[in-house]
């Protein structure tokens, strides 16, 4: 582990025109207490806080010296509609922390009270909203998927008007940016080009620094816009590879670093229902798991538009013929390895596809099924095929993933398996344990689930016990399709 460091802040949004912020005077969390302080990502990042600093960074009762509380403007198309009255409406971006690799990550507040963008909401989390998304930064995480996570979470008893009345709670964010496709899409509908490219400098400056060198601006900001479609589709190949529905894509909830953004009701697939829509709000399953890749794309071509005065039609063609080849190169590649296929081949996909219909018709648990490959055409094959239906199409399946695997040894595969099949998945169901027991003021499932997610393919000894290993199979019929609406 690297050395530790006093942590520096510093604040270097307000480089940026005033209209792009307002400076927000957080509303302060009364009868605090912390839940937990993800000492992982304080270790990882080599940093050093101490726990009453973070207390009173996440409760929002003071600063550390360089953060200056802002809201930050932005736009963007939510369910497919332009929605010009955007911002961060319940959350702050503190500023940035350097972290031992002189790597700056954003801090940010969720949940702080009202801001000039919060329209009509009261700029709060609630409990459940904040365990939600404190969890899964970890799970995606370690699961390989580039995200954001959370560095701490408090709660309160404060009362706060939902659905039903829930407690408070706020958290603190790290991302590489908290500028979305949105921030764009507001500066192009201005149609200031001075502030697109002060924009697009920003962003080159704190994520892709790679580009900086180049001179002209055309093609640094071509590159960029490639560099952000490229991590985008390869984000979501990786989703799709983990079964995880994000629930709200739109574009303000899309990072133009690539990160899995601003969580909503999202969900790891139960069964492997192709078209699962994780969120009750989306009636027309605009983002259910199967359209995510093309919403991807869509989103992708929003934010080329909004470069259209910063480049050539031509750099943003390039750009979106590149959110395509990155995806069907990443999700073939992360989707064979699940199959134990060491070698991709073009083929593969049509495989694949085949697989996934097939277990949707029969109703197999997403993860499960491929935990079981590994005992295919093993002395423990009787456990893969009781699990799979006794049919014509699943006797025809056999046959032909027995001809792929032939290509390759059968060491090869079980390597490839193990490094490849993630046996721990944080389902909807125990994302709902783990909130009840917080909510009842026990935090052990959280701290248990913050360790126990971070080796996917090699779950911890406790995770094993007899007391916690139904955690590892499929959940039953009434702990399945859990669905969440959008409101936290
Ligand atoms: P989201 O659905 O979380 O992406 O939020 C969409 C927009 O609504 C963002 O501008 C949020 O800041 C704002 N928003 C959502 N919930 C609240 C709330 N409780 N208070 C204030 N603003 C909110
Ligand atoms: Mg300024
Ligand atoms: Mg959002």
């Amino acid at each position: 582990m690297a050395k530790s460091y006093t942590a520096k802040f510093q604040q270097n949004y307000i480089e940026l025109p005033d209209s792009f912020y307002a400076k927000i005077n957080p509303e302060a969390m009364q009868n605090a207490s912390l839940i937990h302080y993800n000492k992982t990502l304080c270790d990882e990042l080599g940093i050093e806080l101490s726990e009453q600093v973070l207390f009173d960074m996440t409760t929002g009762q003071s600063f550390p010296e360089g953060l200056e509380p802002l809201a930050q403007k932005y736009t963007g198309h939510q369910f497919g509609y332009y929605n010009p009255d955007l911002g961060d409406g319940r959350g702050v971006l503190l500023g940035q922390i350097t972290d031992n690799q002189k790597q700056n990550w954003d801090i940010h507040l969720k949940g702080s009270g009202r801001t000039p963008f919060s329209r009509r909401g009261d700029g709060r989390a609630v409990l459940r909203s904040a365990v939600r998304e404190y969890l899964i930064g970890e799970a995606l995480h370690a699961l390989g998927v580039p995200t954001t996570r959370c560095l701490s979470i408090c709660n309160s008893p404060e009362p706060v008007q939902r659905e039903q009345i829930e407690t408070r709670a706020t958290y603190i964010r790290i991302a590489k940016t908290h500028i979305r496709f949105g921030h764009f899409e507001w500066l192009a509908q201005k149609g200031n080009i001075e502030e697109q490219q002060q924009l697009a400098d920003h962003v080159i400056e704190s994520v892709y620094p790679e580009l900086k060198s180049i001179t002209d601006s055309k093609e640094r900001y071509g590159k960029l816009l490639k560099s952000i479609t490229r991590n985008t589709a390869s984000m979501i190949a990786g989703w799709q590879s983990v079964g995880f529905c994000h629930g709200v894509m739109n574009t303000d909830n899309m990072s133009v670093a690539g990160e899995t953004f601003d969580f909503g009701p999202y969900a790891f697939l139960d069964d492997c229902q192709i078209h699962y829509i994780c969120n009750h709000s989306d009636t027309e399953g605009r983002y259910a798991y199967s359209q995510q890749p093309n919403i991807g794309l869509w989103n992708c071509q929003v934010l080329g538009q909004a470069f259209s005065h910063l480049v050539d039609s031509d750099a943003i063609e390039a750009a979106i013929d590149t959110y395509i080849e990155t995806f069907n190169q990443q999700y073939l590649q992360k989707m064979s390895a699940k199959f134990g296929l060491i070698q991709p081949e073009p083929e593969d996909k049509h495989f694949i596809a085949d697989t996934l219909i097939l277990m949707d018709q029969s109703k197999l648990d997403f993860h499960y099924f491929f935990t079981l490959l590994t005992h295919f055409d093993t002395e423990q094959h009787a456990l893969f095929e009781s699990y799979i239906l006794d049919s014509k199409d699943w006797q025809v399946w056999q046959e032909r993933y027995r001809k792929r695997i032939s290509e390759q040894s059968e060491v090869e595969r079980q390597a490839c398996l193990k490094q490849n099949v993630p046996l721990v998945t944080l389902r909807n169901y125990i994302a709902q344990e783990i909130i009840e027991a917080s909510l009842a003021g026990n935090v052990k499932p959280l701290e248990n689930w913050m360790d126990w997610l971070t080796t996917p393919t090699k779950p911890n000894e406790t995770l094993l016990s007899s007391t916690h290993k139904h955690y590892l199979k499929p959940p039953t019929a009434c702990q399945k399709g859990l669905a969440l609406s959008c409101s936290s």
